[in-house]
């Protein structure tokens, strides 16, 4: 862990991110000197922190994936000055656990609004909800669902984009599966000019996001369908969010009954989050990361 770096992190952590950046790049000119060489001959995994210019993007399926599957991540990079947009597919209206809704409509609304408090537990920026029926994305048009989020891609602009592996993540969900292709596909078409050319107008340009990530698990979940999952690239160190994580899945209140059996496989899971690195814009071999900005640029 870069003590420097962290040091800082904190003087900064009231700043706007403009100002936090051009201070850092003020700071950033004396790093080389403000280390001993035997500090500098460490092959330590530098962290950034002060990522006030850099973007993260998730992509889910359902209210409470946001925390359940990405929560601690979302806090963490959020406290180092990222700005950070989810964006859920589906208002979760066909949950068992209903919290007394009468009607589809009503849960929805009602997993709405707790999507919105998870947000904001999880210090989200850009919190963006829509309405396709939960349990039937892969019956979707993909090229529906591809073009809206493509256009999300294009208006936030990310440095990196999270979502779910094709195998859906620790529950296998088959929503969970549809919203890593779909958001695959977006993170790709995004940066092509040829892809969607009728949405470049108003400042809306090709983006190309730098790195595209999906959650992996440490264990899969007993009693379920065999799930096979990608190697972890990417452990995030998230601290003490694991308590802010487990809060914001507490903020789904309609899902209250999932609440221990969560928070079980949170605390065996520990204060880290992994990943597996899917796409890069700089490929190369495959290495233990710490950090999801390591090697972007803004
Ligand atoms: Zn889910």
């Amino acid at each position: 862990m870069d003590d420097f770096a962290k040091c800082f992190s904190a003087t900064l952590s009231c700043l706007s991110p403009r100002e936090s950046t051009r201070r850092v790049q003020n700071i950033a000119f004396f790093l080389p000197t403000a280390r001993s060489p035997r500090e500098n001959a460490r092959s330590e995994p530098i962290i950034r922190y002060n990522l006030g210019m850099f973007r993260l993007m998730c992509v889910t399926a359902h209210p409470d994936d946001e925390a359940g599957s990405f929560g601690g991540t979302l806090r963490t990079y959020r406290d180092r000055g990222t700005e950070t947009c989810v964006v859920c597919l589906t208002p979760g209206q066909a949950a068992s656990n209903r919290g007394g809704a009468r009607s589809d409509q009503e849960l929805a609304a009602m997993r709405k609004r707790e999507f919105l408090a998870s947000c904001e537990i999880l210090g989200v920026s850009k919190p963006i909800i829509f309405d396709y029926p939960d349990g039937q994305l892969y019956r979707q048009e993909l090229n529906r669902i591809v073009y809206q989020l493509t256009l999300e891609v294009r208006r936030f602009r990310p440095h990196v984009l999270l979502t779910f592996g094709p195998e859906g993540g620790v529950t296998g969900h088959p929503d969970h599966s549809m919203a890593g292709v779909f958001a695959g596909l977006a993170f790709h078409w995004a940066g092509r000019a040829n892809r969607y050319s009728d949405q470049l107008h108003s400042g809306v340009e090709p983006h190309r996001t730098q790195k595209l990530y999906y959650g992996a698990a440490g264990f899969a979940l007993p009693g379920r369908p065999p799930i096979t999952f990608a190697p972890r690239t990417t452990a995030i160190d998230i601290g003490n969010h694991l308590e802010t994580k487990v809060a914001a899945f507490k903020a789904h209140k309609t899902q209250a009954p999932l609440w221990p059996h969560f928070e079980e496989n949170a605390q065996k899971l520990g204060a880290k989050e992994l990943f597996h690195l899917a796409a890069s814009i700089r490929p190369g071999p495959i290495e233990n990361e710490s950090d999801l900005f390591a090697g972007v640029e803004e």
